[in-house]
């Protein structure tokens, strides 16, 4: 297997704890950038599995972008879309779930819609969940030509 950054080949240990670690093949020094990112911002797995797989489909995702306010798991800015991924959507609470709300709100307010992905989805079924993201980013392309810009 090689590191899916830069192509290099690695080695059996090398890929294991990536793959544990990252959910995807890093070589060390790949994996150390994107250790001091999760450690910073407490980035969830599953974003970065996600952030891997819209960037193979073509896509420019950038992973725990700062919007001005607050570091958002996943944003294509493109097409002004913000992708959060929910670790703990089973136990959130309603002071929480008011949180986000207004977060999205907020997001909104400069145009960007937020999109909230259980981790599940992401952990299981990342392929279906990639298509309907990609089936999401081609509908905002077709509204944003509409509109005019
Ligand atoms: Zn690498």
């Amino acid at each position: 297997m090689t590191c899916i950054e830069c192509k290099k080949s690695l080695s059996r240990e090398e890929q294991e704890v990536s793959v544990h670690s990252y959910g995807v093949a890093l070589c060390n020094r790949h994996q150390n950038r994107l250790q001091k990112l999760k450690e910073h911002n407490n980035t969830p797995m599953e974003a970065i599995q996600l952030y891997y797989g819209l960037k193979r489909e073509g896509l420019n995702p950038m992973l725990e972008w700062y919007d001005g306010k607050r570091h958002v798991d996943i944003a294509l800015s493109r097409v002004k879309l913000n992708i959060e991924i929910d670790t703990d959507y089973r136990t959130i609470t309603h002071e929480q779930a008011m949180r986000d709300l207004e977060d999205a709100s907020n997001s909104f307010k400069n145009g960007f819609t937020t999109l909230r992905i259980p981790h599940i989805l992401v952990r299981c079924y990342l392929e279906d969940t990639i298509k309907n993201i990609m089936d999401i980013v081609a509908g905002l392309k077709k509204n944003i030509k509409a509109i005019g810009h």
